[in-house]
């Protein structure tokens, strides 16, 4: 990957990852294209529970270095190691972890770059207080963006036209047009976010992360042109800082270091059951149901899902992740629920042969890639979807909260998905939404993964896709050229 001539001291590079997973995950994959590729020098700040996420994947590096913080967890009354939204099963613990993440540690942070004197700040939006300090230090900050620019467009539209004001109180009507959108986009009240009608503390979160990305020198963007060219072109326009999209992150990464995961050399060694279980399927057949990080369901809402799944009679893999409760810190069997002991899924689930259930943590790029995968049942988060179009895998979409519901429009919109039915945004991963049942989601299965004019459509249309996202990543790609441009414009800068 050629860039612009280096200086003999590489610019050196902080990076500053927030507590998610999701938003760790593709920014660790710049911070390791940029040392590996760009020839910049590199240091991500995290803490240490984070940092063990990806420690190992960057220890091959020889441009990175990793810097860690202790968390606070005396303060927000943690116990050692629930440093991450993927290790909490409660908002409240959430709660803890972000404050933890967006103020105590903003002092601390603040302190080692100053003792690091960086020639350029990357950090994840949620940091805002990066760019006052970058302005002090007189180096360039440049905010990493995780969504969609289809959702960027939304979000403006919405801002911009409030067409979700303008409903009469009175009104049954419950839907709305969004204005200034190169598509007809039908949105129902209940799936836009809360902060678009009230003056909440995501709100002000929202607006303080904008602000700062108006005065940051860039942003970058995990998407590509080729997935959404109109929405690209068109949120270009109305950014008002200058920009670069580099995604897929994970697909650079796969590609350059022919390795799936960053999490492990060998990403499949925790998981060799899984990987027996899915060498004996058939191919396209299975549907992988994951729904992202840290999403809980209620125990009614999972038992709907195992008695569809037992219905629809495909070989399914189920992520499984521990629920609500509040002995959740503890790893315990029962923190799983009794939800899959509804009639005739206990029996799969003993007998093990047409379903594979992985508590916790699932390798999911690694089992996308899978031929035998065929489906993947999703709540639509952005990495989600980016993996399942790279490997060609069509979507039911499910979408809980954040972004999810313009997610699923966009797909809806490609001819990439089905709906589950889902109509309700939560104000978080805890699903608080009415229970989807069992006959819509084993409908949606159908729909799907049984061989019709309709499924064959999606999957033709998800093959295309997979092809376009792919390109981008290769040379004279979207994503290939904007990365190549950032690098250069860094070092220009630093
Ligand atoms: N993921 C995974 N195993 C799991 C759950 C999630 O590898 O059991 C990964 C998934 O591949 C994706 C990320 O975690 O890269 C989830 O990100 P996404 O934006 O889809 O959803 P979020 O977790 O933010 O809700």
């Amino acid at each position: 990957m050629a860039t612009a001539a280096t200086t003999t001291t590489p610019p050196h590079v902080v990076f500053l990852p927030y507590a998610m997973t999701s938003h760790i995950t593709p920014l660790v994959h710049i911070a390791r294209l940029f040392a590996a590729h760009g020839g910049l020098r590199v240091t991500i700040i995290t803490t240490p529970h984070n940092a063990l996420l990806f420690q190992s994947s960057v220890d091959k590096e020889r441009n990175i270095s990793v810097q860690t913080l202790k968390f606070p967890s005396d303060q927000v009354g943690l116990p050692d190691g629930v440093e991450n939204f993927a290790a909490s099963p409660t908002l409240e613990i959430a709660g803890k972890i972000h404050y933890a993440f967006f103020v105590l540690l903003q002092k601390p942070m603040e302190q080692l770059i100053r003792h690091l004197s960086p020639q350029c700040i990357v950090s994840d939006m949620f940091f805002p207080w990066t760019v006052d300090l970058a302005e002090e230090l007189g180096i360039p900050r440049f905010s990493f963006q995780t969504c969609s620019f289809f959702t960027h467009c939304v979000w403006q539209c919405l801002r911009q036209y409030a067409p979700h004001e303008k409903l009469a109180s009175d009104s049954d009507e419950q839907s709305i047009s969004i204005p200034g959108l190169p598509h007809e986009i039908k949105m129902k009240l209940s799936e836009i976010e809360d902060f678009f009608f009230e003056d909440n503390f995501t709100r002000k979160t929202y607006k303080a992360v904008r602000e700062a990305e108006l005065r940051s020198y860039g942003i970058i963007h995990n998407t590509c042109s080729e997935l959404e060219p109109e929405y690209v072109e068109i949120y270009e326009k109305i950014r008002r800082v200058k920009g670069w999209h580099i995604g897929p992150t994970f697909l650079f990464i796969n590609k350059l270091y022919n390795s799936n995961s960053i999490f492990s050399d060998d990403p499949w060694k925790n998981y060799r059951d899984c990987w027996n279980w899915l060498e004996d399927q058939e191919p396209n057949s299975v549907l992988f149901v994951c729904f992202g990080s840290s999403v809980r369901f209620s125990n009614d809402q999972l038992r709907e899902i195992a008695l569809a799944l037992n219905a629809a009679k495909c070989p399914f893999i189920l992520v499984a992740k521990e629920q609500d409760k509040a002995n959740q810190l503890e790893e315990k069997d029962d923190n799983y629920g009794d939800w899959w002991q509804v009639d005739g899924f206990k029996e799969l689930v003993v007998n093990n042969k047409r379903c594979f259930i992985i508590k916790g943590w699932a390798p999911q790029v690694l089992i996308l890639e899978h031929g035998a995968i065929g489906g993947f049942m999703t709540h639509c988060g952005w990495n989600s979807i980016l993996e399942a179009l790279t490997m060609g895998i069509p979507l039911i979409t499910w979408p809980l909260f954040a972004e999810q519901f313009y997610n699923q429009k966009l797909l809806e919109l490609l001819g990439l998905a089905i709906g589950v039915g889902s109509d309700v945004w939560n104000s978080g991963f805890i699903v608080s939404s009415p229970v989807v049942p069992r006959g819509k989601i084993e409908l949606a299965i159908e729909r799907l993964m049984y061989d019709s004019e309709e499924s064959r459509k999606i999957r033709a249309n998800v093959k295309l896709m997979a092809e376009k996202v792919k390109s981008a990543t290769e040379e004279g790609g979207s994503s290939h050229s904007h990365l190549i441009a950032l690098i250069d414009e860094i070092k220009r800068c630093a």
